[in-house]
């Protein structure tokens, strides 16, 4: 016990100490608590997740990989990315992982780097019907450094018209064929892809960002069997850090680790990549599996409840953690609905109908998703109670104080 040795090192807890950033933190943590967060790409992370990306491991340079650094002093990282990777490859079954990638966009950048050439041909979904902005949008990379050619659902059914996506590839030989989405509420047939993939000589890319959380607690079909490559982000289902993750057929090893470092980024975020390693051993328990399949019954019954309340749902309902609530029938924007629900404490993302009739800024439909609202305590059993709260907000005139009142209903649900 003497006062001038500091013992051993012990780890403190930091502790947030800027006044101002701490209030707004503050708000923010309160915000949350007291409104229903219903936007399906954000999960709050969990405490071992959020303890990781504290560390002092932010600040360590780690360019290159596990045994081939380009900075000293890397003995401690390497052994924490190695267990990250390893845990990752257990959890999707996967021969390669890259665990690097600073976000999901930045994975998907890589893919292309890895894959295509500038001005090849590149086959995703539409945009207005679940696309991402990676998968080909003109304001992204993606667009104007490729040649974007996209297929769609049907009109009648709202799922991917299989028949005309394998058209498409054979006349338009991608160089890549990219399946995933940001709204698409139905499990997509991987396995018919590679087929047509095969068939098109194109790479078959799955873009997982939101459905790999859902393929690791078994509460969907995993693409890793058929892909060439996954991309995933870790912040969605996942309750990770902020990031992304590559997965790969072993022999896309070597194009893969290039495409990352050094073709796009530079040094790794190290606290990062150990709370992804924590992620991935939270995503193997039962625990999760349990969360990840109430998570998904709570969606289906969210989107049953509102059918049932006179709204329609994009393609009947959903197979995921997340629904497409279409309120043109209501005579609203899909802006002026999310904008009716948050003044009702209900926060939701705005969304478009394939072959929306408004422009994309505006859109007719909300997205809906349950993975924060389940964090918060809510369950399959509360979703009739969420779903006469969201109608009753789309219904109430903007300016009454009928929103006030729903508000207050929303607060206790949550702390009840
Ligand atoms: C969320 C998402 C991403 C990744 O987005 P980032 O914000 O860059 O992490 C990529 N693809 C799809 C389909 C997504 O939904």
């Amino acid at each position: 016990m003497s006062p001038v040795n500091p013992g051993p090192v012990t780890p403190q807890p930091p502790v947030l100490t800027d006044p101002e950033v701490a209030d707004l933190v503050a708000q923010e943590s309160r915000r949350r608590a007291t409104t229903l967060q219903l936007i399906a790409s954000e999960t709050p992370a969990s405490p071992a997740v959020r303890a990781a990306l504290a560390t002092e491991l932010g600040t360590k340079y780690a360019e290159g990989y596990p045994g081939a650094r380009y900075h000293g002093g890397c003995e401690v990282v390497d052994e924490i990315e190695r267990l990250a990777i390893a845990r990752t490859a257990a959890t999707f079954g996967a021969d390669y992982v890259n665990v690097q990638p600073l976000s999901g966009s930045i994975a998907n950048l890589a893919v292309y780097a890895a894959f295509a050439q500038q001005g090849d041909p590149i086959l995703a979904l539409r945009l207005d019907q679940g696309g991402h902005q990676t998968h080909g949008s003109r304001a992204n990379f993606s667009g104007r450094w490729f040649l974007p050619i996209h297929y769609g659902v049907r009109e009648t059914t709202e799922r991917i018209d299989y028949d005309a996506l394998r058209e498409l590839a054979l006349v338009h030989r991608p160089r890549i064929l990219v399946a995933g989405s940001t709204s698409y509420s139905r499990h997509i047939d991987i396995a018919a892809l590679r087929s047509i993939a095969d068939d098109a000589e194109a790479v078959l890319w799955v873009d997982a960002a939101h459905t790999a959380g859902l393929a690791a607690a078994g509460v969907a079909p995993s693409p890793v069997p058929h892909a060439d490559v996954v991309t995933l982000a870790t912040h969605k289902v996942l309750r990770g850090p902020r990031g992304g993750i590559i997965l790969a057929r072993a022999d896309h090893h070597d194009v893969l680790q290039k495409a990352v470092h050094p073709f796009i980024q530079g040094g790794p975020s190290m606290n990062s990549i150990a709370a992804k390693a924590v992620c991935m051993r939270e995503a193997g328990t039962p625990e999760f599996a349990d969360y990840a399949t109430t998570m998904v019954a709570a969606a289906a019954r969210l989107a049953a409840e509102l059918a049932e309340r006179g709204l329609r749902i994009v393609t009947g309902g959903t197979d995921i953690h997340l629904a497409v609530v279409d309120v043109s029938g209501l005579g609203l924007t899909g802006v002026q609905a999310s904008e009716r629900l948050a003044a009702a404490g209900i926060v939701v993302d705005k969304a478009v109908l394939p072959f929306d009739t408004q422009p994309p800024a505006q859109g007719s439909a909300v997205r809906v998703g349950t993975s924060a609202a389940v964090l918060a305590g809510l369950g399959v059993d509360d979703m009739p109670a969420v779903a006469e709260c969201i109608v009753a907000a789309l219904r109430a005139a903007p300016d009454g104080d009928q929103h006030a009142g729903i508000r207050g209903q929303i607060a206790e649900m949550l702390a009840g």
